[in-house]
């Protein structure tokens, strides 16, 4: 067998974007004995990938000639584009190859990669993730994952090491229930941090408010783990970016558009989303949305009626 054909171990495994989300992912799969090369713009990352048995690319067009599976965790479709499109990375493609996005990017610009990366004998599956870094970390990610079988079956056992994989689908659907998803979370997040901020205002206890709510139809994701994680305690620190979930709504927001669905509620939170994102420091964390919000009320202030 020479150096280049497959072989029948464990897929060697390129990991590109090694961030809050990446890194974690990365080492679960050195936990999981697959043998994982990772590249960054950042050094750091690459250190600490090193220093957990990983190794480092010093090229994205490196790692494309050393690995079987190669996984972006890039910030959007467009880094996955100008990464996946540079012709020294095309260049070091192997035939064979598939690559799994498991970035939130948008699911019209997936399709056109994947068809673009056919023409090099390469698959492409969409694979994001929901769970945040708390989930990435714990191996707990809900994966959806979109693509022919056939592919999804080569990078399963890749998968299956970050946690529950669902096939949702065509190449491009993973990336558009993600951007769902991510839709409901950030309207969510906002209407309950208006709820919260209208019950302190009347005198209820946040952390009674909570308890209640949890037990009751006003429950959702925002109510189970964003307030009483990283709201309540006043650490902002979920490890998600507001940009980046600002990012998630507006391709919601432009699939509903280009389908040519009503969005009404969905544009009302691009536009919220959108004003606080101005306000707000330019890393802040998603979670920061409820300070601007409890900012936003107080600037207000109460009826006086
Ligand atoms: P992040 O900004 O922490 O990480 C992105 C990484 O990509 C960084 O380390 C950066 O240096 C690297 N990078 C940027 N451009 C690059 C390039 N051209 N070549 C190589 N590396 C490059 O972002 P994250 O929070 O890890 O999110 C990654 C993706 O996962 C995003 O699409 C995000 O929307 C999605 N996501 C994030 C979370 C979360 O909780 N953080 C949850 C679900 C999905």
């Amino acid at each position: 067998m020479t150096e280049h054909e497959p072989s029948t171990a464990r897929p060697a495994v390129g990991v590109i974007g090694l961030g809050n989300m990446g890194l974690p992912i990365a080492l679960n799969m050195v936990r999981a004995g697959f043998g994982v090369i990772g590249a960054d713009v950042s050094s750091e990352r690459l250190g600490r990938l090193e220093q957990a048995g990983g190794r480092r690319a010093e090229t994205t067009a490196e790692l494309a000639g050393r690995a079987d599976v190669i996984v972006l965790l890039l910030p959007d479709s467009k880094v996955v584009t100008s990464v996946v499109t540079a012709p020294a990375f095309v260049a070091s493609l192997r035939p064979g190859t598939v690559i799994v996005d498991m970035s939130s990017s948008e699911p019209m610009r997936t399709r056109e990669l994947g068809e673009a990366l056919r023409e090099h004998g390469v698959s492409m599956v969409d694979a994001p993730v929901s769970g945040g870094v708390k989930a990435a970390v714990a191996a707990r990610l809900t994966i959806m994952a979109g693509g022919d079988a056939d592919d999804l079956a080569v990078v399963r056992p890749v998968l299956d090491a970050l946690g529950t994989v669902t096939h949702t689908g065509a190449l491009g659907s993973g990336h558009a229930l993600k951007a769902i998803n991510n839709l409901l979370s950030a309207t969510h997040l906002w209407a309950t941090s208006e709820a919260m901020v209208l019950g302190e205002q009347f005198g209820l206890d946040p952390a009674v408010m909570l308890t209640v709510l949890n037990g009751s139809s006003g429950r959702s994701g925002s109510t189970e783990n964003k307030w009483p994680n990283f709201i309540l305690p006043g650490t902002f620190d979920s490890g998600f970016a507001l940009r980046l979930m600002l990012k998630d709504v507006r391709t919601a927001v432009a699939l509903a558009d280009e389908i040519g669905v009503p969005g009404r509620m969905a544009q009302l939170t691009e536009s919220l989303w959108a004003e606080a994102s101005d306000g707000l420091a330019a890393d802040a964390d998603h979670t920061e949305i409820a300070r601007w919000v409890t900012a936003d009320a107080a600037s207000t202030g109460p009826d006086p009626r």
